[in-house]
């Protein structure tokens, strides 16, 4: 879904998109002889903001980090994201970066991004090839799979024959959803060891509710904690386990390896640590049209809401075909427009949105609208649209067209 954004502009320190009229730049086919408008919709990604939320990862984790950019760094942009975070000063730059497929990795390579690229989760049997061919580093769940992986190591051409596929154990302490059950991996430990053109070089496990039951997720940390101390700690160079909610609230015994996602586009999985985090992306659209509506008048599909009193009614130049979410309808979703909160009227449409701004009598067609960022936490939207900031963020579709600042 991501990616394929014909419009791709950076903005450097100090010169905002307000001051810059000359939209022909982010406009690659523009015809010389034609006038370019400027984006309708835009999600602004604010570099400097990143780097705050990865200092903020650094504070609070006593070891490396793993970048998650999965899902084209969570919509933020998977190669400006990964290039930002790559000139971070080489002692506590990313590890890793943390891609969820081969063609997320290929995107990265592609970027010409250097840092080291971990694939989250496990890989078809057909993208192993590639995997080794390109020295990505693969989880893996079982012995089959490492087996296989060991097969294609020892086949692979124009690599050293001396360099082994550089290999992460995964656990399952309660995810469910890969990895090797803790007693399995014991007793399987001895033939992964034996296979030659492999190195046993991480070990890691995931947090289903660090930021829902403390309780569990404890028993997770002591499972992990056990299960390497008895391995013995020494035979693993990367020891992994937190996401966001895992580093911000848990301690571990053994690990020195965190996974952030959320924490690093600004957002915090539990609210008590928001306040340390700078939202990196802000949705933003412009009022395009403004009407006095008489009471009684119904609004957008379905007609759900009818004027209760005249009502001066804004439209917004965004919809659920942006991944602005159409569950928000009818949850008094709010949207921010000439420093107040207005209220969303109606459904979202496909490509519009209607807004209560009766108190904004100057509000005219032009003006900006923020949808989330700064004013409006992404985490509220998500919630009203009965979601999570993950999948709203994620789910910022290809036609909005991304601004990246620095200031
Ligand atoms: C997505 C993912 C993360 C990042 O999770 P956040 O909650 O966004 O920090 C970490 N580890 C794995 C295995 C993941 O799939």
């Amino acid at each position: 879904m991501q990616a394929q954004w014909h419009v791709i502009w950076v903005l450097f320190f100090g010169v905002g998109l307000k001051q810059k009229n000359d939209y022909r730049k982010i406009v690659t086919d523009a015809q010389p002889t034609l006038p370019v408008s400027p984006p309708r919709t835009w999600a602004e990604i604010n570099l400097s903001n990143l780097r705050h939320n990865y200092e903020a990862v650094i504070n609070q984790h006593q070891g490396c980090v793993l970048a998650v950019l999965k899902a084209g760094g969570y919509g933020h942009g998977i190669a400006e994201m990964a290039a930002e975070l790559e000139k971070i000063n080489s002692s506590s730059a990313p590890k890793f970066m943390g891609v969820a497929s081969v063609i997320e990795a290929r995107q990265l390579a592609d970027a010409g991004i250097n840092t080291r690229i971990y694939l989250l989760g496990p890989a078809c049997p057909s993208e192993r090839k590639e995997i080794v061919a390109r020295d990505w580093t693969p989880c893996i769940s079982s012995l089959e799979e490492a087996e296989d992986f060991n097969r294609i190591a020892a086949a692979r051409i124009g690599i050293n024959p001396n360099t082994k596929l550089r290999i992460h154990l995964a656990v399952d302490t309660g995810m469910g959803r890969g990895g090797f059950l803790p007693e399995s991996l014991v007793e399987n430990f001895d033939a992964l060891e034996k296979l030659d053109f492999l190195e046993l070089e991480g070990i890691g496990s995931h947090l289903p509710s660090a930021d829902e039951d403390e309780v569990f997720t404890h028993s997770q940390f002591e499972i992990f904690d056990s299960l390497i101390e008895s391995l013995g700690i020494e035979r693993f160079r990367f020891r992994h386990l937190a996401n966001s909610a895992g580093l911000m609230n848990y301690q571990s015994r053994t690990t020195n390896l965190c996974r952030p996602g959320l924490m690093l586009y600004g957002i915090s999985p539990l609210a008590q640590y928001q306040s340390i985090l700078k939202p990196v992306m802000s949705l933003k659209s412009r009022v395009s049209l403004v009407r006095n509506l008489p009471a009684g008048h119904g609004i957008s599909y379905g007609r759900d809401t009818v004027l209760e009193k005249d009502t001066r009614v804004a439209t917004v130049g965004i919809g659920y075909g942006d991944g602005y979410p159409r569950e928000i309808s009818a949850q008094h979703a709010k949207v921010w427009i000439k420093q107040q909160k207005c209220s969303l009227l109606g459904r979202v449409t496909m490509d519009q949105i209607m807004v209560d701004v009766s108190n904004l009598p100057d509000c005219v067609s032009g003006d900006e609208v923020e949808l989330f960022g700064e004013n409006i936490l992404v985490s509220e939207v998500a919630q009203k649209a009965n979601t999570i900031p993950w999948a709203v963020l994620s789910g910022i579709t290809p036609r909005v067209t991304r601004v990246y600042i620095n200031a």
